[in-house]
């Protein structure tokens, strides 16, 4: 992708923004959040939250005081470690206690690393100074459209200081407070990347308005992911046979929305737990028994 001067001095040393950065650092996930406030018809709760990760893979939930002890371990085993970020296994700020903690005890017990923060972006205008303050400075947040009448199709419900709300008028209500929170980040200088689910005959055609739309408000750089609907995951996409792109309609969609900003294609959808560098996975090395072992 090509960034501008700006954006690049700040993601040189994250392994998911920059292709170069991919092959010399590393990034670890702490699976800190296990709530989630939406529902997604790619989404199975048993697993990882789908918006950043591939399916089928269950993470174990750590609490912020193990979450931080697997980061010092993980720095002292991976000199490359750069980047510690929260993707789940449900949604970050649907558990904004737990991963504002997590976040605030890894910055003063490593203020080194770099902290990023994937979300679905319902929560995301409450805890846009929060983010700010604790010098988060990569928020990925999953838009898959703009339009409520396809939102509604994906997202058949958000749930939102304790009230659910349905249908289109949930969809609404979520779109707009993720384009709200885009901007609140942007404007605070904090780099925004938006995902989004590529579903072939839903929004497929819509996603270069996606794009234009978040990059109105900001964000820097978009990723075009697949969707995955193997029927295996018990998803509701998957009962219904719904298909996911094809690899060539994935590549016109990324050229597609290539023409309003950036969009990346080496993301390998990790999961909740993913230790190391990219395309690399050492979770297993840093499970919760054996941190705690080594403690
Ligand atoms: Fe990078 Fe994608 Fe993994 Fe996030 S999910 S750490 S953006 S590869
Ligand atoms: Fe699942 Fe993530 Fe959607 Fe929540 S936001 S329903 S965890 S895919």
């Amino acid at each position: 992708a090509h960034l501008p001067e700006r954006v690049r001095e700040k993601v040189r040393d994250h392994p998911c923004y920059s292709e170069r950065a991919h092959h010399h650092f590393a990034r670890l996930h702490v699976a800190v959040a296990p709530g989630c406030n939406l529902r997604c018809n790619y989404c199975n709760r048993k697993y990882d939250c789908a918006n950043e990760s591939r399916p089928g893979v269950a993470s174990e939930v750590l609490s912020p005081a193990e979450a931080v002890r697997k980061t010092l371990a993980v720095a002292a085993e991976i000199p490359q470690l750069s980047v510690v970020g929260i993707a789940g296994p449900g949604d970050a700020l649907a558990n904004p206690r737990r991963s504002l903690e997590t976040f605030e005890r890894i910055r003063e017990a490593a203020p080194d690393l770099h902290l990023c923060l994937s979300t679905n972006g319902l929560a995301l205008p409450e805890y846009v100074d929060r983010i700010v303050e604790l010098g988060v400075e990569h928020v990925t947040v999953t838009v898959n459209a703009v339009d409520p009448a396809i939102g509604a199709q994906i997202h058949p419900a958000v749930v939102l200081e304790r009230r659910r709300r349905r249908g289109e008028e949930g969809a609404a209500l979520l779109i707009e407070r993720q384009l709200h929170g885009v901007a609140a980040l942007a404007e605070r200088g904090v780099l925004v990347k938006v995902n989004s689910v590529a579903i072939p005959g839903i929004n497929h055609r819509h996603l270069p308005a996606v794009a234009q739309a978040v990059r109105r408000r900001g964000a820097f750089l978009h990723n075009v992911m697949p969707l995955i609907a193997d029927p295996a995951y018990g998803t509701y996409f998957g009962r219904i046979g719904q298909r996911g792109p094809t690899e060539a309609e994935l590549l016109g969609l990324r050229a597609a929305c290539g023409s309003a900003m950036p969009v990346m294609s080496h993301c390998q959808q990790c999961r909740a737990d993913a230790v190391g560098l990219l395309g690399e996975d050492r979770g297993a090395e840093f499970s919760r028994e054996r941190v705690a072992a080594a403690a």
